[in-house]
């Protein structure tokens, strides 16, 4: 029963497709170092971020990595740790978790970046106390992940929220969405840089009483609803640049309850939506506090089958 003596100190990696965010920390409130790379290829961005671990004066417990995906993030996997079929070509096939763990040689905590931020919700934010929860990114892409009963969502792969099929009037809306799979999925339509492409504007030059809002808003409560439907989230924490427009979150509550006409009768969403779908606790540093998050849980789970 040391474990909280002195607190210990864990690496966080959140890979995104313009940065890579790095941190070594004992959770959101004891931070001790930090550094940002431009995600160029991966000999050039791993060698920086294996370089600023290898240079910590307290190497840290474990590193957990919060990537871009699609991943593989099943442990018994031959591929644990690969970034796989990424549409950023340079970075597919890449392992991710291998050449971090072989250079470093501390335990490595994977997984996606939003069942990352999921878990730091859980660990330090919004979703406290919560075992069936959802956390979207709604920025230069669209990603979901959270937990069931507890447990993040992997099942056969990941989850990819982001690329659920809406309805789309193309009456009402005739850009063709910018997917280079699906085109018109909830990335397609609703992403920043379908935002951009459809209004041909930087988003966030538009005034709250633009059309794209409105559209906007649309979109992403029809995501909800089917989110709502399928899992029966506790709560859904929408994170990413565009929900840095706050005027988004009154907008897609009132559509959500309208949507759904009174059919799933809680107090949750009939009552209380402002408490159920919520802005992150952690904001932008979710997903490299989920990073600490994971370390930090793969550290506890170690640390208990040893004493077991
Ligand atoms: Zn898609």
């Amino acid at each position: 029963m040391t474990e909280f003596t002195s607190q210990p100190l864990y690496g966080g990696i959140e890979a995104g497709g313009t940065k890579f965010n790095c941190i070594i920390a004992g959770g959101p409130d004891h931070v001790v170092a930090e550094a940002r790379f431009p995600t160029t290829t991966p000999q050039e961005t791993l060698a920086q971020v294996i370089a600023f671990f290898a240079r910590a004066p307290s190497p840290p417990k474990a590193i957990g990595i919060a990537s871009f995906g699609p991943v593989d993030p099943d442990p018994a996997s031959p591929t644990f740790g690969y970034i796989t079929s990424t549409p950023k070509l340079v970075w597919q096939n890449t392992d991710f978790a291998g050449a971090v763990r072989r250079a470093l040689n501390v335990p490595i905590a994977f997984d996606t970046d939003v069942n990352a931020a999921a878990f730091g919700e859980y660990t330090w934010g919004a979703a406290r106390g919560l075992r069936t929860f959802v956390y979207y990114t709604i920025g230069t892409g669209i990603g979901g992940g959270g937990m069931v009963e507890g447990r993040l969502m992997h099942g056969l792969i990941h989850p990819e929220m982001g690329h659920m099929r809406l309805p789309h009037d193309w009456a009402h809306d005739p850009f063709a969405g910018v997917c280079p799979f699906h085109g018109d999925c909830f990335e397609g339509l609703a992403s920043g840089p379908a935002i951009a492409q459809r209004w041909n504007a930087d988003p966030k030059t538009l005034p709250l009483e633009h059309a794209a809002w409105q559209l906007e808003a649309r979109y992403i409560a029809l995501a909800m609803v089917n989110t709502i439907c399928v899992l029966s989230p506790q709560r859904i924490i929408l994170g990413g640049g565009v929900m840095e427009q706050a005027f988004l979150f009154p907008m897609i509550r009132r559509e959500v309850q309208r949507l759904l006409n009174g059919y799933i009768v809680h107090e949750a969403i009939l009552e209380h939506i402002d408490d159920y779908i919520v802005p992150p606790a952690l904001g932008g540093r979710a997903g490299v506090f989920g990073a600490i998050a994971l370390a930090r849980h793969l550290d506890a789970s170690t640390n208990a089958q040893e004493t077991r």
